[in-house]
């Protein structure tokens, strides 16, 4: 069976313990909360980092502590840093890429959120790639809209970044793309046409986790996302227990389609990290 990465997005800058307990805040339950999607499979991690109070956060400090404990209790384990823009200072969003992390997340255009703009202006685009460059980051380029595609393909010709990144195609946020299946082919095709080298993923958030997983496997993607950041249940009427219930879950629908969890070694493979 060909493996495939299963990356778990911990606790992203929105879902609170109200919300779902299980939702890690600080650097001690994220990196328990990590190391148990580990050992269930995941390969790996995305962190974003909160305030005492739950609120999104910047701070290098915590981001430091969160790889420290993630590279020691998760051997190999891929170490990818948000730089999204939710909640926070839009100059502080990539002030923990000196932290050298193996991968950092890269928006490359804005778009509408639930109740917010998303704003990713050019010129914040270019500084985070040149960073990431600088550090040998290798980004995941995130997908919102078909024209991200094109702004990262400006990347690559302005030479802020390597012709094979890694892109992610978020579906599901309102006002944003839908969870819709033929919006997948769409935006793959595009991908082929604009960064034929590069690897990808989908994640779906919400009700669509399950679905778009489905979809990404089925069209052979390199990797798959989970996690609480997207999604913070099983069904309706269930909260997801933890991380690692989210991760087995999407070993079960890589096994249904034929492919296993890849290794951490493997996935430094797929994904050509060091
Ligand atoms: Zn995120």
């Amino acid at each position: 069976m060909n493996p495939v990465v299963i990356a778990v997005a911990i606790t992203g800058s929105v879902p609170r313990k109200s919300d779902n307990p299980a939702v890690p805040v600080t650097p001690a339950e994220q990196i328990e909360s990590t190391h148990e999607a580990f050992e269930a499979g995941a390969s790996l991690v995305h962190i974003h980092v909160r305030n005492p109070d739950e609120t999104p956060s910047s701070d290098p400090a915590l981001f430091a502590q969160v790889q420290e404990g993630v590279r020691k209790h998760c051997p190999g384990m891929i170490v990818q840093f948000s730089t999204g823009g939710r909640g926070r200072d839009q100059a502080a969003r990539g002030s923990a890429l000196y932290l050298r992390p193996d991968m950092a997340s890269l928006s490359t255009g804005s778009v509408n959120f639930p109740t917010i703009i998303y704003e990713n202006a050019p010129s914040l685009v270019s500084d985070l790639a040149t960073k990431m460059q600088a550090g040998g980051i290798r980004p995941e380029i995130e997908i919102f809209d078909l024209s991200h595609l094109h702004g990262a393909k400006r990347l690559v010709e302005a030479g802020l970044m390597h012709d094979k990144p890694h892109v992610q195609f978020v579906m599901g946020v309102k006002n944003a793309l839908p969870a819709e299946e033929h919006l997948l082919d769409i935006l793959l095709g595009e991908l082929r046409r604009v960064l034929p080298h590069a690897t990808w993923t989908a994640a779906g958030i919400g009700a669509g986790q399950a679905r778009v997983m489905q979809w990404a496997l089925a069209r052979g993607a390199d990797a798959v996302r989970t996690g609480l950041e997207d999604n913070i249940r099983i069904t309706k009427e269930r909260l997801a227990a933890s991380n690692a219930e989210l991760v087995r879950l999407a070993a079960d629908a890589a096994a249904a389609a034929g492919r296993r969890p890849a290794t951490a070694a493997e996935a430094r493979a797929l994904l050509s990290i060091a």
